[in-house]
């Protein structure tokens, strides 16, 4: 596979070539497809496997359509991530790729600061970037809602069960409406990371890097 295959646009494409990519990872090539066919996903890859390309450029085709069928405000795309660090490095992936339509990207994470972070949210984000506590505190607080998201992704799956974050990664998945995209990357598919799988995920399909 090379990246013309995937169908992304000239835009995304320039950018892509940008940063001097020569082929597409094997992660990317299983699950850019099936991300872009809108099923569910199950990604079982490490740091360093190319995972986070695999569903932000994606998410830009998704939210580019979505944006069209239904303006309004709110984040369309979360992406839910164990730490501050990787809260950050997602972040900065989604700035570089999402410029290029002018979107937006706010990273909200344990830590920072939550006055800040409200103000970025309410000033306008298509992409949520966050670790699950503190995303849900801001949606206690009402300076986002998720009612528009209609494209989830949990990152390190493994690590925030770790972490202790099965709770708040469960709640937030309850609280984005049924009709969304739901992808799950984990290291490790241990039994834990399966029922939370089988519990919020609909007829996923499993790559492996
Ligand atoms: P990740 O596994 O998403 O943390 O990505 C690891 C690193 O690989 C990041 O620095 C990316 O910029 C880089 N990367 C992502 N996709 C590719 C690719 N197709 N070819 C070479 N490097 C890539």
């Amino acid at each position: 596979t090379s990246f013309a295959h995937f169908g992304f646009d000239e835009q995304l494409m320039h950018q892509i070539r940008k940063s001097e990519y020569t082929q597409p990872t094997p992660i990317q090539c299983q699950g850019v497809p099936i991300s872009l066919s809108g099923r569910d996903m199950i990604g079982i890859a490490k740091t360093g496997s190319g995972k986070t390309a695999a569903f932000i450029w994606p998410m830009l085709v998704h939210i580019m359509d979505q944006k069209e069928l239904e303006p309004g405000e709110g984040p369309i795309a979360v992406i839910v991530c164990p730490t501050r660090e990787l809260c950050q490095q997602i972040h900065s992936e989604c700035k570089r790729f999402g410029k290029v339509y002018g979107l937006r990207s706010v990273a909200v994470y344990g830590g920072g600061s939550m006055w800040e972070q409200a103000k970025a949210l309410q000033e306008g984000a298509e992409i949520v970037v966050c670790t699950p506590g503190r995303l849900i505190d801001h949606v206690k607080k009402k300076a986002t809602s998720l009612q528009r998201v209609t494209y989830l992704v949990f990152d390190e799956a493994d690590r925030m069960f770790d972490m202790g974050f099965e709770y708040q990664v469960r709640s937030i998945a309850s609280h984005v409406r049924p009709d969304r995209q739901t992808l799950l990357f984990s290291a490790t598919f241990r039994k834990k990371i399966e029922k939370l799988a089988r519990d919020i995920l609909v007829d996923p399909i499993r790559v492996v890097q």
